[in-house]
This record gives structure tokens, C-alpha cells and sequence, in this order.
């Protein structure tokens, strides 16, 4: 059985469902401060606290017959790491060591992590790939490169076995519409958009037009939950057949502007989006692509959704039905 923390969030509750049609068990942690009840499926066990909790991670190693943790649970705005680093520390790290520890104690070393490209920090080159040197430039960066970290050591001085997913930008929600995106405050771009074009605001705000790209607007990776997904299901077989711990950078290797992702939403909603030239946002790079060779090399992942206008549509789909 697999231990899921923060399986009611985004990243996790796709991936749980992904779990579960690859025949998989799974108990869900989740503290709900961010995640969602109706997130998790009908018939998975979801086991409301903090992964901070010494004793309720005992309590769930004891009870549960638990060989992995995957796990999501954090915090991930970046500009609120910036004014509250504390809570960033406290909860990604200092938590995150508690939930290693709990593991040591019961004997399971198998770990699946939810990185970020945001451990990177500024790119020095395009698209970056696994060697690219890791400066993080604010404290969510930070707080997940910590655990990057301390994954090295345990997995020196205890055998943990680990694998680390670095995920470029995640977007898109699952194709059959149980489940999606839902963030309060929201403040990522697809889903911004996609509540521009019902009408729920007036307007998308570009952060910065003057960067040194072809349109001069930021360009990233999109990359889709499901990809992410499978992703998880296969850095764990990885570790369950005796494979290397490692890393991996997840993204399509295709970069969007914003203007672009503008554009190509407009497409998908059938309407047009009002747009406001906003000033740049304190800490975004001009350009975050990813290689992801290594992941489809080692792990045979291979990304199903190739193309921005398929991750946008059941992001559409998510916010024209939503449920939370
Ligand atoms: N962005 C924007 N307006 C918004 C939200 C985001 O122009 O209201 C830009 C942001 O500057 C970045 C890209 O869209 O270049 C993706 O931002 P998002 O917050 O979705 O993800 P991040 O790259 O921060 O993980």
C-alpha cells in the first residue's frame, strides 16, 4: 500500500487517481488546508492531519501495511515563501523530515518526491536538464531543495531509496472531469485565464512584456497532471524492481509565452480574453523549458499530452463543471 501525503491537492489527488486504475492501494494524508475532500475518490481512505505529527505518523506506519510514500504535501505559493519563510520551512522541510523519520522507524525506504524546477533558480541555460546547477532563488525553491538534500544523505547513510520529480509548469486537469485544479487564492495562469473567459474576471494580467523573448512575455513548460501522474507510477516501479535512486526534470520540452498560452485558451474557450500589461513579477525568469530526456530514458516516461491546446481543453472542461 502506498502512503500518499497531500493526495487531496492538485498534483496529489491526479496522481491518486492514477493509482488506483493501475491496481494500486492507497491511504491518503492530508491536513485539507489546501486540499479537498471530494478530491479523493469514494473507497480511499483519507487520513486528515499534519505530516508534522509524530505520533499520527506512527499511528499510520502501524496501522497500514505501507512499502512507499509519494509525497505532495506542501506548501507552493511562491511569493508567500518570500513574506512567511518560516511557514515554508517549517512545513516543507522540517515536516518532511518528520515523515522520512517515521519511515526509518518502520522500516520503508521508498520515496517518491514532488520537486520543482523552481530548486533550479535563475536558468543559465535553456532547456535545463538534470546537470543544470540548483540556486534557488526564494524560499519555496529552497524548502524543496533542502529535502533534495537530505533525500542524499539518507539515502547514503540509511539506503533510502528515492526518486525526485522536478515538475516544470503542472496544468490541465483529468480528461474525465472528476477532478481539477482549485486553488484559493489561485494565482496560476491557465486557470486565471480560463475564469477571465467565463467572465469572472475582468481581465488577465501579463507580468512583464519587456523580457528578452520573442514577444516579451515569460515562456515556461506546461506539462500535464496526468504526465505527472505517470510520471509518480513510474519512478515507484523504478524503486519496487531495485532501481537507482534519482532525479529527473518533468516537463514537454516545449516553451509557451504568455501571450501564447493567451492565445491558445482563447482558442479552447471560443472567446476572447481581455488582456492588461502588468509590470514583471519579482522572481520569474525570462525562461524555464525543460529537458526531460533522463525521465523518458530511464523511466520510459513519454509525455501523452504533447501540445498546449489538449492540456487547456480539460483545463476548460474542469472550470465549465468543477464540483470544488
Ligand atoms: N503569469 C501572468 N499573469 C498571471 C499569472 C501568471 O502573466 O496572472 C505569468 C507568470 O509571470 C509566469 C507564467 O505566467 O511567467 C506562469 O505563472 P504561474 O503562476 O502559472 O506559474 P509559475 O511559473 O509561477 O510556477
Amino acid at each position: 500500500m502506498i502512503l500518499v501525503t497531500g493526495g487531496a491537492g492538485y498534483i496529489g489527488s491526479h496522481y491518486v487517481q492514477y493509482a488506483l486504475e493501475q491496481g494500486e492501494q492507497v491511504v491518503v494524508l492530508d491536513n485539507l488546508v489546501f486540499g479537498h475532500r471530494e478530491a479523493v475518490p469514494e473507497g480511499v481512505e483519507l487520513i486528515t492531519g499534519d505530516m508534522g505529527d509524530t505520533d499520527l505518523m506512527n499511528k499510520i506506519f502501524t496501522e497500514h501495511n505501507i512499502d512507499a510514500v509519494v509525497h505532495f504535501a506542501a506548501y507552493a505559493y511562491v511569493g508567500e515563501s518570500v513574506t512567511d519563510p518560516c511557514k515554508y520551512y517549517n512545513n516543507n522541510t522540517v515536516a518532511t523530515l518528520n515523515v522520512l523519520d517515521a519511515m526509518r522507524r518502520h522500516k520503508v525506504n521508498r520515496f517518491v518526491f514532488s520537486s520543482t524546477c523552481a530548486t533550479f533558480g535563475n536558468p543559465v541555460r535553456v532547456p535545463m536538464d538534470e546537470e543544470h546547477p540548483q540556486s534557488p532563488i526564494n524560499p519555496y525553491g529552497q524548502s524543496k531543495y533542502f529535502v533534495e538534500q537530505i533525500l542524499r544523505a539518507y539515502h547514503h547513510a540509511y539506503g533510502f531509496q528515492f526518486v525526485s520529480l522536478r515538475y516544470f509548469n503542472a496544468a490541465g486537469a483529468d480528461p474525465k472531469g472528476r477532478i481539477g485544479e482549485s486553488h484559493d487564492p489561485e494565482t496560476h495562469l491557465i486557470p486565471l485565464i480560463m475564469q477571465t473567459a467565463q467572465g469572472k474576471r475582468q481581465h488577465i494580467g501579463i507580468f512583464g512584456t519587456d523580457y528578452d523573448t520573442p514577444d516579451g512575455t515569460c515562456i515556461r513548460d506546461y506539462i500535464h497532471i496526468l504526465d505527472l501522474a505517470q510520471a509518480h507510477d513510474l519512478a515507484l516501479k523504478r524503486l519496487r524492481s531495485g532501481g537507482e535512486s534519482a532525479f529527473y526534470n518533468l516537463g514537454t520540452e516545449q516553451g509557451y509565452s504568455v501571450r501564447e498560452v493567451v492565445s491558445v485558451c482563447e482558442k479552447v474557450c471560443g472567446r476572447k480574453i481581455a488582456v492588461q500589461e502588468l509590470p514583471r513579477r519579482a522572481g520569474d525568469p525570462p525562461r524555464l523549458v525543460a529537458s526531460a530526456s533522463r525521465a523518458k530514458k530511464e523511466l520510459g516516461w513519454q509525455p501523452r499530452f504533447e501540445n498546449l491546446e489538449e492540456i487547456a481543453q480539460t483545463a476548460w472542461n474542469w472550470e465549465t463543471s468543477r464540483r470544488y
